[in-house]
């Protein structure tokens, strides 16, 4: 009885209920010679945050990118929503049109406002007008508390106002799944939290998220599952108290005690 109940609660609540809307299977990546990704399988639900943690060197990054396409897998299969991943122009636009991804350096286009900063791909990539890419940029801006800077540019933003722009922009093209790549990593220890709280948010109102992080307390508090990657493979993967108090492998025994 108390066996099946804990059973029950270490399944990841969203993820059992949503459709996958990232699908991987068997997935190996190399580059040369070098076997960087090793036979991963991993699905993503509707609505679910997953934070990818593990050591430097792990394959976390190279994990995301190869979701949206900016690197080819060397083996396997990944659907997004149902729908494989092809390497065509054209199946790529439509991959990256569904999935929006931020980058521990902000990346945003420093000559451009931060208004024509969230508006630019939905005019260009969506065919938006200009008065409706603004008035839904506005909407975002609000959304992570910078409406007020949208006729600023972003080299006289703070670091965790510029990483609140670049999800902004990123949420301006109505992803289907977000990628974070250690989102925070590059900013002051004081701004970090204002950019985990925009992402909390994002994580509370059923946005499908896949997050790179070291910050553990994010990985507690807001994701469905963490898997835990070393060596190209999944060491761990479960519900974050799971895999944060009681890792059961040696690789993971291992990261989590050099993080104390
Ligand atoms: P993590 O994000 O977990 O720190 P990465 O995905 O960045 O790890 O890297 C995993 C491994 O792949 C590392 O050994 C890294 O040197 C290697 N790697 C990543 N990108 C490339 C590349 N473009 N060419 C060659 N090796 C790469
Ligand atoms: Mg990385």
């Amino acid at each position: 009885m108390s066996e099946q109940t804990s059973q029950q609660a270490a399944q990841p609540l969203d993820g059992q209920t949503g459709r996958p809307m990232v699908q991987m299977r068997d997935i190996v990546k190399k580059f040369g010679t070098t076997t960087v990704l090793d036979g991963i399988d991993l699905d993503v639900h509707e609505g679910e945050v997953v934070t990818l943690i593990g050591p430097s060197g792990a394959g976390k990054s190279t994990l995301l990118r190869c979701v949206n396409g900016l690197e080819r897998i060397s083996g396997g299969t990944i659907e997004v929503d149902g729908e494989q991943l092809s390497y065509t122009e054209k199946g790529l636009n439509r991959l990256r049109a569904r999935i929006g991804m931020v980058f521990q350096s902000f990346n945003l286009f420093p000559h451009m406002t931060v208004m024509d900063n969230v508006t630019v791909a939905q005019r260009e990539v969506l065919g938006r007008s200009s008065a409706e890419a603004r008035e839904r940029g506005l909407e975002l801006l609000a959304r992570v508390g910078l409406d007020h800077k949208a006729d600023a540019y972003p080299g006289n933003l703070s670091g965790g106002q510029q990483q609140r722009v670049a999800i902004a922009r990123a949420l301006a093209m109505d992803p289907a799944v977000m990628l974070f790549d250690e989102p925070t990593s590059a900013l002051d220890p004081e701004l970090v939290g204002e950019v985990l709280e925009v992402m909390r948010v994002l994580a509370d109102e059923g946005m499908t998220m896949m997050v790179v992080t070291h910050e553990m307390r994010f990985a507690r508090k807001a994701a469905d599952r963490v898997v835990l990657l070393a060596d190209g493979g999944i060491a761990e993967e479960g519900p974050p108290a799971q895999v944060l108090d009681e890792p059961t492998s040696e690789r993971g025994q291992a990261f989590l005690q050099q993080l104390n």
